[in-house]
């Protein structure tokens, strides 16, 4: 790069860190259904808490790149659509739950009756789902619990599926969908979980962790590790006053 190249490419940077860190603070403060899959009762907890994340998990670039396919996904399924009511596209959602009150289903097939979420995915991201034939405990639940507010709005739901967009390739030819059937039970017991977990924090604080922050009450619950991803791992917190260590 010539040294005005280098010059623009750092304030292009800049630009976009201060657009995307501003986005992640206008986010939203409930929980939503992609937060409330993950196996560890800890990062649930530290989610109700609300502790503020310390683990960027790289520069968004990933996140943004996501974003934005999504956006020309939504335009795409909405033109194939024409008008006749096959596709909903981006469409709002709730649910019985004052701590997952709502969410926003990437896209219903009243044909299929399916309810598909778009994943764009990096080759380690596709290569492990494809490997394993599954995807995450957290994509699957988020899935169900969009289904089971499709349900709530009088849809008629019979399978859920992740179409799993390569991110990294020029083509289509990696493109990979996971189906399974719908089980409302999967979203049930999802919700019930965080009410769970929310009742053992006032339980916590009652019983005189009044006086701990947030941190060290999330301490108290049992880990699964999880932890790559996690906004609030900091594997170098050894007494937990910023994130968490990732141990018990
Ligand atoms: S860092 Fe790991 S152990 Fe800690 S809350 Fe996150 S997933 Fe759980």
């Amino acid at each position: 790069m010539s040294g005005l190249g280098e010059q623009l490419a750092g304030r292009f940077r800049e630009m976009f860190y201060a657009y995307s860190n501003r986005m992640e603070r206008s986010a939203q403060t409930t929980l939503g259904p992609s937060e409330i899959g993950t196996p560890c009762d800890r990062r649930v907890a530290m989610s109700l808490l609300r502790v503020p994340p310390v683990n960027p998990g790289g520069d968004n670039w990933a996140s943004f790149v996501g974003t934005c396919v999504h956006a020309g996904l939504a335009e795409m399924f909405m033109s194939a659509d024409a008008n006749q009511g096959r596709f909903a596209v981006e469409v709002p959602l709730t649910f019985p739950s004052t701590l997952v009150p709502k969410g926003t289903s990437d896209l219903l097939d009243r044909t299929l009756f399916m309810v598909d979420d778009h994943k764009v995915m990096g080759r380690w991201s596709l290569d492990s789902l494809r490997t394993k034939g599954k995807p995450s405990e957290v994509y699957r639940v988020q899935l169900h619990v969009y289904g089971y507010g499709q349900q709530l709005k009088g849809e008629r739901i019979e399978y859920v599926a992740i179409i799993a967009w390569p991110r990294e390739n020029s083509n289509l030819d990696d493109l990979y969908v996971w189906v399974e059937p719908y089980d409302p039970s999967v979203a049930l017991e999802a919700l019930a979980r965080v009410e769970r977990i929310a009742a053992s924090i006032h339980d916590r604080i009652g019983t005189g962790l009044e006086e701990r922050n947030p941190l060290q009450v999330s301490a108290t619950f049992p880990i699964r590790n999880d932890c790559r991803f996690c906004p609030f791992y900091a594997p170098g917190d050894k007494t937990m006053e910023r994130g968490c260590n990732g141990k018990n």
